[in-house]
């Protein structure tokens, strides 16, 4: 057998890619990236180990597998698996989660990127990732989603009438992935410039036949600005003038040096023309996601951000947000910025009216009377009386501002008048 690479074992084994990393720092074992390769040995180690915690875990506890079965615990000589008395466990291994990811974190720089590397929040569930694609004029950005759109949502609602609302969700074989729809810069920075990071992972498109181009130099500024894990796609390469070997090359300047010449940045090959690619992006996309371990709290405070509004002539105000925290429900006072609103009705990336939504899911929402600013952040109000006085709390704050500016202002001129 040939060198493997650590999440291809990971997926022959049925293991989440995470799960796999733990096992090896375990083992002690040295890797710079879940696509680093392992050695035949460490891969009959891993084999062992899995199959030892597998023969305990039949006997020993129910199903408790995501948080409490880590590769520590079951590594070591005892079945500690989900049972409380972790005090009695004789070996000085160390705990669980915290302090653990944080070191091991170091070294893994998929991991390592994003504050969603989280140190406590490890028993809130898994969230879907939320992708924005970036890069520049004409490289496929549109096309790429189109594609995405077409294959991965599924039949029967891609039928139905898609509404628009900023996003949508794939279904891979991996689980959801939320695309943000609205590519390009504008949406990714406006909403960052807000203060919001919308995007856990971004996709860099590099058309095959234009290489590296000013905007795709932008988009990458962007996204390492905002810390979000980077997957390059490098789309076109259908065209008989493809050359995927220099875009390779121009983008190790950029500081994306690609996995195959010892970095880190996990570069696709892809053609939103036929399609070819696009599979293994998706593939990726879920690996970054699951190496982030994207989490969140549906009972939690709300916390959305905008991603764009519009005045329908008919229906008024339509806002598409995306649920980062919480859950929405029709009928919950929203406030966002100095609006706010009562939701009358909650629409899906598919066009079904839903009666609330859990984090990472993009809805629009029926029920501001202005247009909210895309980027800024969603929160729920108790009822329409706390909505107001959040609200004219941020008027009353924005106003104390801009009068004090203007004091000082008159007073500079003042200054330079005399
Ligand atoms: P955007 O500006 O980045 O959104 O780029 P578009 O998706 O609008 O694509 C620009 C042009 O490239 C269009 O004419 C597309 O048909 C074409 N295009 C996009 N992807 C591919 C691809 O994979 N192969 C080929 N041959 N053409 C593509
Ligand atoms: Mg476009």
């Amino acid at each position: 057998m040939s060198k493997v690479r650590i999440y291809a074992l990971a997926k022959e084994l049925g293991v989440e890619t995470a799960k796999m990393l733990e096992i090896l720092d375990s083992l002690g074992v040295q890797y710079k990236s879940s696509s680093s390769t392992l050695d035949e040995e460490t891969v009959e180690a891993i084999k062992t180990i899995l199959a030892d915690s597998s023969s305990k875990a039949e006997d020993a506890a129910p199903e408790d597998s995501s948080v409490n079965a880590s590769a520590t615990q079951e590594a070591a000589p005892e079945p500690v698996a989900a049972t409380p008395p972790v005090a009695s466990n004789p070996t000085p291994a160390p705990q669980p989660s915290a302090a653990q990811s944080a070191t091991a974190g170091e070294e893994r720089t998929l991991a390592a990127q994003p504050a969603a590397v989280t140190t406590t929040a490890t028993e809130l569930p898994h969230r879907a990732p939320v992708v924005t694609i970036m890069g520049h004029v004409d490289h496929g950005k549109t096309s790429l989603l189109d594609y995405i759109r077409k294959t991965k949502v599924a039949a029967k609602e891609a039928g139905g009438i898609t509404q628009h609302v900023g996003a949508f969700e794939a279904k891979t074989s991996r689980g959801k992935v939320v695309f943000i729809d609205t590519p390009g810069h504008e949406a990714f920075t406006t909403i960052r410039a807000r203060g919001a990071n919308v995007a856990d992972i971004a996709i860099i498109v590099i058309a095959a036949d234009d290489s590296v181009m000013p905007q795709t130099r932008e988009a990458i500024a962007h996204a390492k600005a905002a810390n979000v894990p980077i997957i390059v796609a490098i789309n076109k390469i259908d065209l008989a003038q493809a050359n995927v070997d220099k875009v390779k090359q121009d983008i190790i300047p950029l500081d994306l040096v690609p996995e195959e010449f010892g970095g880190e940045t996990i570069v696709v090959g892809v053609s939103a023309r036929s399609g070819e690619g696009v599979e293994d992006l998706l593939e990726m996309i879920s690996l970054v996601a699951e190496i982030a371990d994207l989490r969140a709290d549906p009972k939690a405070a709300l916390k959305g951000v905008v991603i764009e509004s519009r005045v329908d002539k008919q229906m008024g105000v339509l806002a598409n947000i995306i649920v980062q925290e919480g859950t929405v429900h029709v009928g919950d006072f929203l406030v966002v910025g100095e609006k706010y609103g009562k939701i009358k009705a909650l629409t899906n990336s598919v066009g079904d009216r839903i009666k609330d939504a859990g984090p990472s899911t993009p809805v629009q929402i029926l029920g501001f009377s202005e247009a909210p600013t895309a980027g800024d952040t969603v929160t729920s109000a108790k009822n329409e009386h706390q909505a107001r006085e959040l609200v004219a709390g941020r008027t009353q704050d924005r106003r104390d501002v801009e009068e004090a500016r203007k004091g000082r202002r008159l007073s500079l001129d003042d200054i330079l008048g005399a």
